[in-house]
């Protein structure tokens, strides 16, 4: 039975990197009908807050990344460590230190001096026939691990392939700092070994922590997961993803008009392919999801393409359902809109202009929010000659049937009898009729805006 987590940190917003590696990590489990487990690693007491926590939760909902276990927060498993604590100090693979920090930073300063990688020198470390020192009352010891001297650790990583860490280059790791309270490589260990996680799947700034973990495990004599580390999403400058990219926090998506689908699809092709797929849906996905073509190299996060994804998405939505998203973006702006005409029909007029739906939003707004045009801009587009055609289609609109086509060919036959240019009428209705110089197809406009509002707002203004 594949089991695979997320372990996010509640120190921030969930992130674009975070939601690609849960989005992998669900994906796996997902492929194999195995068990995905949220874990919430809130042990940083000084930067973990309740309302990242929140902002997690909302992230994972909002993409719809279900987890069959948890959450499942560190801070209450805290027993549970100190009990695992015990029993490696009992087993003789962990020992108490009671070098003071002061007496560490002297230590690692001198071996800086000596041309050596600063570390520290095992003082307390019991070995057969060793003297320890005598132990200073006035110090809280830490707890370490006994990290094996000879050897290597090797993991064949599932993404990056073999990975061989001589054990020489691993100093005795603090698992329990003086007030007792275990250390992060520590709780993950332990909660990978107890909720059984068979696949730690993560991102690669952690590949230095696995060697110690692995060297952890085998002293519990758990069974090792497999590990696989996903390289960094960069900036399309090659730099760390930042605020600077644009957006890093998923739901400051939701806010910029994403759909979570599409922001998904987009995650889910940053770093792994199948052939030349671009637009697949979640059940595809994890279908196809295997580790093996997760690339090595890190990911170039590129927002233009995401808008392209995004697009695709709207165009395809059912119009209901953009109706129902894009409203309350509207009525932010506007406050609360009309029913005519209906939101729904308005996407589908528009939903294949844009590609996000605060741009649909705006493209909406004319049909909502009347806005008196402009007399200057008016003077500059409406000629004598328009105007008297336009008195005339106002005649005509009042009595057609309407419906797009007949709307079409009042305005094409105003267009002949004028011996005017499309423009020179067109604009000006527009103008008129929308309160703005661009719109979808004015026939279509018309058509949405209403006959009684097109016949109120072209007599009102042509007089
Ligand atoms: N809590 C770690 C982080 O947010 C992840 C640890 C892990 O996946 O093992 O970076």
């Amino acid at each position: 039975m594949i089991r695979t987590r997320f372990a996010p940190s509640p120190t921030g917003y969930l992130h674009i990197g975070g939601a690609r590696t849960a989005l992998f990590s669900w994906a796996y489990a997902r492929h194999h009908k195995g068990t995905f487990v949220l874990r919430i690693e809130d042990t940083d007491l000084e930067r973990s807050t309740p309302a990242s926590v929140d902002a997690i939760l909302q992230g994972m909902s909002w993409l719809n990344l279900d987890y069959d276990e948890g959450p499942f927060y560190q801070m209450q498993r805290m027993p549970r460590y100190k009990e695992v604590l015990a029993q490696l100090i009992a087993s003789g693979h962990a020992y108490y230190c009671y070098a003071s920090k002061e007496e560490v930073e002297i230590m690692r300063e001198q071996q800086r001096e000596a041309g050596l990688k600063p570390r520290y020198d095992g003082r307390w470390r019991p070995e057969p026939g060793k003297i320890l020192p005598p132990v200073p009352a006035d110090i809280q010891p830490v707890v370490r691990f006994k990290n094996p001297i000879d050897g290597s650790v090797v993991w064949n990583d599932v993404v990056k392939g073999t990975i061989e860490i001589g054990n020489a280059e691993l100093d005795d790791l603090i698992i329990a700092r003086p007030d007792g309270t275990p250390t992060y490589n520590f709780c993950v260990v332990v909660d990978d070994w107890d909720m059984n996680i068979t696949h730690v799947i993560r991102g690669d700034d952690h590949v230095n922590n696995t060697p110690r973990q692995i060297n952890i495990l085998k002293a519990l004599g758990a069974t090792l997961p497999q590990y696989g580390h996903v390289p960094m999403i960069l900036g399309a400058d090659g730099e760390r993803l930042s605020k600077r990219h644009g957006a890093v926090g998923v739901m400051q998506y939701l806010d910029e008009g994403y759909l979570p689908e599409a922001l998904l699809n987009y995650l889910a092709r940053l770093g792994w392919a199948h052939g030349d797929e671009e637009i697949f849906n979640m059940d595809q996905f994890t279908e196809w999801f295997n580790l093996e073509s997760i690339s090595r190299s890190p990911a170039k996060f590129n927002p233009e393409k995401l808008n392209w994804v995004n697009q695709q998405y709207i165009k395809a939505a059912d119009n209901d359902r953009l109706a129902d998203l894009v409203r309350p973006f509207m009525e932010k702006q506007i406050g609360p809109l009309a029913t005519t005409p209906a939101l729904a029909d308005v996407m589908a007029l528009l939903k294949d202009r844009v590609s996000t739906l605060v741009e649909l939003a705006d493209a909406a707004h004319l049909f909502y929010k009347y806005i008196t045009p402009d007399a200057e801009l008016l003077a500059q587009h409406l000629s004598p000659e328009a105007t008297t055609a336009l008195q005339q289609l106002t005649e005509q609109l009042a009595e057609i049937d309407w419906n797009k086509e007949a709307i079409h060919d009042a305005i094409k036959a105003t267009v002949t009898t004028s011996g005017l240019k499309m423009p020179k009428i067109a604009m000006p209705l527009r103008i008129i009729v929308a309160g703005v110089t661009q719109t979808p197809s004015i026939d279509a406009t018309l058509l949405l805006i209403g006959r009684e509002t097109v016949l109120e707002r072209l007599r009102g203004m042509l007089g």
